[in-house]
């Protein structure tokens, strides 16, 4: 089962898109307008966005190019007018991963829905991540540093599993707090360098690096 929000203002192609989805066993969120899709897909909270070109305010291309200047990384599948395709490639340059023409038949989406499930989800056994002699058990939700097994409260899991998705990769407060915390989220809060704190004191200060004016980086001591 995947979170898969659904942007689309036209009632009745949202509404098709959404029970397709839902008795294929996902589950969709729908919004009808780029600026609270943009909301939406910025959490961090979904697994795949079905997004649509024309929309009654900020249209689909400038929704993804937010999307992926905010650094989401998310799967985007558009959906565009037969007659736009083209323009609908170009946007695909901008971070796009895929396109479907309306009219299409729901199972041409979700075969395409699949295919980008599987290229981003990690092995159905896959249930650890890990760097170095550090490792997050995605299941049980407890961290482990050299074998030495770690308590984390929700939102350290959240921030820990965030850095071994990049590891050696500076991540800015505003990624940090718009993944774990949401879109919402005040950007002058210090609960990112709080957060990395807690989380310091629970794996070693030496592996949660400063990156002085640009945010922190997970790194391999050892
Ligand atoms: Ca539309």
């Amino acid at each position: 089962m995947a979170n898969i929000l659904v942007i689309e203002d036209e009632p009745g192609i949202s509404a098709f898109v959404a029970k397709g989805l839902r008795s294929s066993g996902h589950q969709p969120t729908t919004v009808s307008t780029g600026a609270e899709g943009l909301g939406h897909a910025l959490t961090g909270g979904y697994d795949l966005v079905v997004l649509d070109i024309g929309l009654p305010d900020i249209d689909g291309f400038e929704v993804l190019r937010r999307m992926r200047s905010a650094g989401s990384r998310t799967p985007v599948i558009i959906l565009t007018a037969r007659a736009s395709v083209d323009d609908t490639v170009a946007g695909l340059e901008g971070g796009a991963d895929d396109y479907m023409a309306k009219p299409f038949r729901f199972e041409e989406l979700l075969a395409r829905v699949r295919l980008r499930l599987r290229s981003t989800a990690p092995a159905e056994d896959t249930v650890t991540l890990s760097h170095g002699d550090l490792g997050l058990d995605l299941r049980t939700r407890q961290a482990s540093v050299g074998g030495r097994s770690v308590e984390l409260s929700a939102r350290e899991f959240a921030l820990l599993e965030t850095f071994l998705a990049h590891p050696e990769q500076v991540l800015s407060r505003e990624q940090l707090l718009s993944r774990v915390w949401g879109y919402d989220f005040d950007p002058g809060s210090n609960v990112v360098d709080v957060y990395v704190r807690y989380l310091r004191r629970k794996i070693g200060a030496d592996r949660l690096l400063t990156v002085r004016g640009m945010g922190y980086r997970l790194t391999d001591p050892s």
